[in-house]
């Protein structure tokens, strides 16, 4: 296909992100940048720059742009981060983070869904990423600690490891609240106190693990 869908992405950056207040430039760049459309199902490519999530299988989804954006703004990320991400899906958000982050290491429960992002991410050129199938509730102890954490999925309360695995000063973004509605969270380590603040309402999937949601 030679449709690289360029101008649907650059309306997508000027109508859905910038109006609503996204305004670091790395996150800007990378969502103009990145081909959504690649990480969608074939039958809902001409979808894929629409203002709202889409499925990818599975009974999960690949998030709406705008809160792809809010999330990733309110990680901070300066290109020098090792950033952990529970809830790999479709990797489109991955590839956002690996554009803006040193090292991304992402884990997702569903084998079939982490093997197509990785083959995905490989044939883009991605080198620095790097997967796991896991119940990323637990994080990833081995690579921890990590400097950014963004959660995808929905959970009742943040899991510990979780809190735990953050750098002093890290931050982490997750969607806290019951299964039909969610708060996004950002969570900043300060020495050993944890400072939350809400960025707003939001729904997402459910996190599933020993320390979120019974599947
Ligand atoms: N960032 C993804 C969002 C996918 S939806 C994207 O934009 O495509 C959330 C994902 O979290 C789903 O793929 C789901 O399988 C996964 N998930 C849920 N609980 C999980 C857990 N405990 N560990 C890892 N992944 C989990």
């Amino acid at each position: 296909m030679t449709h690289d869908y360029r101008l649907a992405r650059e309306k997508m950056v000027k109508n859905q992100l910038i109006p609503r207040g996204i305004t670091d430039k790395g996150v800007l760049r990378a969502m103009g940048k990145i081909h959504r459309h690649l990480f969608v199902e074939e039958a809902l490519i001409g979808e894929a720059y629409n203002d709202h999530p889409l499925p990818i299988g599975h009974k999960q989804t690949i998030s709406q742009p705008y809160i792809v954006a809010l999330m990733t703004e309110a990680l901070e990320l300066t290109g020098n981060e090792k950033t952990l991400e529970i809830g790999t899906g479709s990797g489109y958000q991955t590839a956002i983070l690996a554009e803006l982050s040193k090292a991304v290491y992402t884990v997702e429960r569903i084998g079939p869904l982490l093997e197509k992002a990785k083959t995905l991410l490989g044939q883009l050129g991605y080198t620095n990423i790097y997967f796991k199938t896991f119940d990323g509730t637990l994080g990833w102890e081995d690579f921890a600690p990590f400097d950014a954490i963004i959660v995808t999925a929905g959970a009742p309360q943040t899991p510990q490891p979780i809190l735990d695995q953050l750098t002093e000063g890290g931050r982490l973004v997750i969607p806290i609240g019951n299964r039909y509605s969610q708060d996004l969270i950002k969570v900043t380590r300060v020495k050993n106190t944890f400072k939350q603040e809400n960025l707003g309402g939001c729904r997402f999937v459910d996190l599933i693990g020993v320390h979120g949601w019974n599947e």
